[in-house]
């Protein structure tokens, strides 16, 4: 047998691949790209992905160490997957093993075979009165179970205390049979809701169909309540005719009920769902569902866009500029843009769509690089909301809210329908201060104020999760008149109950709504609760269909208008374009009235007056005076430490490395310009000091031979143990 060696990536943040040699006794034809093994790694048990086999290694005869399992025996990751993430390793400078990871579920990721993974269930097949003669209080207790119910998880069973051997002692008696349960919610349609296209969603439809077998891109950019959806489940249609699947994307929290419900009804097969409020268990289900071609349709948020389709046939993408499709942590990737990079790979059209197009995605269809459809009209009878800028200067307020705008709330809760009060910001009160000293509670880990809760009372930093209870007196002059300053959705629901006692009043923010359950539960509400006021943070604001909403009052716009992040107003505008859709979806006309202080501010008034479209194209050319993406490309080597000067110097030191770097490799014609380091715009938080050394440049190719060059360079580092540096490709937030 001819000597050789494995080549397997492993989940390390090391840039490389690693040498082993293979289980014993095995061939080289036992090793297939795409395989999971085990190796030993220093001290640790790490699962790693085959990449291929090599018959040398410039790893030292001695220093070899054998794999000490093999977990499968065909590949789980195939050839296409592979490909892909070499893809996103090159892409975002990342350890190839790290990104393989994110190919398969956590259980898998543990090296749990598939088999042993199966969720195992156990029915009863025996009449429910047939008397068996068993022996021992357990087995008696066991049937009693299936006397009960028909079906029980062979995980649910272990848990209350039942063995192995008494569920087969039941199996032998005929009374119960194991199967391996694969539960997909199948729920027949029920009588879906056909609209007749109008003629802006039949052109838009007949636009993308041509595509139905080959790569395109589309960007779909219709107003709120425009009947998107609509188009997207035509397209599916087809696509399930043809025999293949659909990958749905969504928002983290746009993932309601109801989005799951018009897929469901309309289309007679299993529809998948992958979320992150899902266990390991139910993940890996979703995933084999999908990866065997048993679930037609994928819906899920962010990380399934790595689900592998073997049918795959379209990629839709909604609410395509929302922030959450971008990872903030570890692989900092873009689910947009990758699975641009899938749908291309696999040949098939992908639709992004959005009332409130990312410039990027805008930039793209401006230029012709995407297929552009419009859908400008909103769909049915819904007529556009209103939209009035309500100018608080030297205006008295009650409780926050201007006199004219409750007057306007009065109106439309008389009308039995309801207001939407959106204010992005949790809590009773964003400050607790002293009025005698000036004293203001702030957080001891970062460079931020307390926010004052009252349910149940304690002050709480947002961005590091401390905690503590609210003084009794001023800390630095002991006044006893330290008070709440400003307002969170607590205070504004607790003011309202004052103002408008006879209506129920609903708060929606990450503290009511803490899980899936209860987002679905207080979503139903809703729907069926007639006349009522709702104050919620951006959790409102993302896709829903609230046909009862007449009003939306938008509280706190202004802080918004005015960031530091150059991708400031660009958010703020898709912010207040998306809550103010939520008004007048169904037969009513809709209102939007937003307060401020700055009822001149010029792009706020191109917003109001000549919507979303207007105001990119006046910021697309101010990015491109300004040459910021998408006119550049863009990345940032974020540092971050408990000592700040530690955490400057290895900027400093990349700093110094790219341009010497640059000296040497010159492209004189797309060179990287720096900017920085400079302190985040939170230079604290948790403790640690936080820099950033911006990159651009107008070719992507010199931008990432460069950023190749650092990373390898930032690894071999030596003096900057306790340092923590990230890269950030296209980031999202600066
Ligand atoms: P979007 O996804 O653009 O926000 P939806 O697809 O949710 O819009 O449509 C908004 C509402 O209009 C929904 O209640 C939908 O059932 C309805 N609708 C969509 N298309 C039509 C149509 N062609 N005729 C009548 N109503 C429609
Ligand atoms: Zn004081
Ligand atoms: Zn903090």
């Amino acid at each position: 047998m001819s000597f050789f060696v494995v080549e397997i990536a492993l989940p390390v943040p090391l840039h490389r691949t690693f040498d082993y040699l293979p289980v014993q006794n095995d061939t080289q034809e036992h090793y297939l790209p795409g395989q999971r093994v085990r190796a030993e790694f220093g001290r640790q048990l790490l699962t790693g992905i085959v990449v291929g086999c090599k018959n040398h290694t410039e790893v030292p005869q001695n220093k070899l160490r054998a794999l000490l399992e093999r977990c499968d025996d065909a590949p789980l990751i195939n050839e296409h997957s592979l490909t892909l993430c070499r893809w996103l390793a090159d892409y975002y400078h990342h350890s190839l093993g790290e990104v393989l990871e994110h190919m398969l579920p956590v259980m898998l990721r543990r090296g749990c075979s598939l088999s042993e993974a199966n969720e195992r269930i156990w029915r009863r097949i025996a009449n429910v009165d047939t008397n068996p003669k068993l022996r021992g209080e357990k087995q008696i207790a066991l049937w009693k179970k299936f006397q009960h119910s028909e079906c029980w998880a062979h995980a649910d069973m272990t848990a209350a205390g039942f063995a192995l051997a008494q569920l087969k002692r039941l199996a032998e008696l005929g009374l119960i049979v194991e199967e391996e349960a694969l539960p997909l919610p199948n729920i027949p349609a029920v009588d879906p809701v056909f609209h007749t296209l109008n003629a802006e969603q039949q052109a838009a439809l007949h636009a993308i169909e041509p595509y139905l077998g080959r790569f395109k891109a589309c960007l779909l950019e219709g107003v709120t309540g425009s009947g998107k959806t609509e188009v997207y489940l035509r397209l599916i249609n087809q696509v399930l005719s043809k025999g293949q699947q659909a990958l749905v994307l969504v928002p983290e929290i746009g993932l309601t009920p109801q989005t799951v419900q018009r897929f469901q009804e309309r289309f007679n097969v299993p529809v998948a769902l992958l979320h992150s409020s899902l266990n390991d268990r139910e993940r890996l289900q979703g995933w084999r569902q999908v990866s065997e071609g048993k679930a037609r349709i994928l819906i899920g948020t962010r990380s399934a866009v790595f689900t592998p389709m073997p049918e795959l046939g379209l990629i839709i993408l909604d609410e395509e500029h929302d922030g959450s499709f971008k990872q903030q942590d570890g692989l900092r990737y873009s689910a947009r843009d990758f699975a641009l990079v899938r749908a291309h790979q696999s040949q098939v059209p992908i639709v992004l769509g959005s009332a409130t197009p990312s410039l990027e995605t805008l930039h793209n269809a401006l230029t012709g690089r995407y297929l552009h459809l419009k859908l400008s009209q909103r769909a049915g009878k819904a007529k556009p909301p209103q939209m009035k800028l309500h100018s608080i200067l030297h205006q008295p307020l009650t409780a926050g809210f201007a006199q004219p705008v409750l007057a306007a709330m009065q109106k439309h809760l008389e009308n039995n329908k309801q207001v939407l009060v959106f204010i992005n910001r949790r809590g009773f009160a964003p400050l607790l201060a002293c009025r005698d000293c000036g004293w203001m509670a702030e957080c001891r880990r970062c460079d931020a104020r307390l926010t004052l809760h009252q349910y149940p009372p304690h002050l709480h930093c947002h961005h590091c999760d401390f905690q503590q209870g609210i003084p009794a007196h001023c800390p630095q002059c002991q006044s006893h008149k330290v008070e709440a300053v400003g307002q969170g959705t607590e205070r504004i629901e607790e003011q309202l109950a004052q103002l408008f006692p006879q209506r129920p009043i609903r708060r929606v923010d990450r503290d009511t709504v803490r899980n899936k359950q209860a987002f679905d539960e207080l979503f139903n509400e809703i729907h069926t609760g007639g006349s009522c006021i709702l104050v919620g943070t951006q959790m409102l604001a993302k896709g829903h269909h609230f046909p009862d909403v007449t009003l939306v009052v938008i509280l706190d716009s202004d802080a918004g208008l005015f960031s530091a992040d150059f991708r400031g107003m660009e958010h703020s505008a898709q912010l207040i374009e998306q809550v103010s859709g939520r008004a007048g979806r169904a037969d009513s006309p809709g209102q939007v009235w937003i307060q401020t202080l700055y009822a001149d501010h010029p792009q706020l008034n191109l917003l109001i007056d000549s919507g979303y479209h207007a105001l990119a194209l006046s910021m697309l050319q101010e990015r491109q005076l300004q040459q910021l993406p998408p006119y550049t490309h863009m990345a940032l080597l974020r540092s971050e430490c408990e000592d700040r000067i530690q955490t400057q110097q290895l900027l400093q030191q990349a700093r110094a490395f790219i341009q010497d770097w640059q000296r040497q490799h010159a492209h004189d014609n797309a060179p990287v310009t720096l900017l920085g380091p400079f302190p985040a715009i939170m230079e604290r938080r948790a403790g640690r000091f936080r820099y950033q050394l911006q990159l651009f440049c107008p070719g992507r190719v010199p931008l990432h031979q460069t950023l190749e060059a650092l990373v390898q360079y930032l690894q071999q580092l030596k003096g900057f143990g306790k340092v923590r540096w990230n890269l950030d490709v296209d980031p999202l937030d600066t």
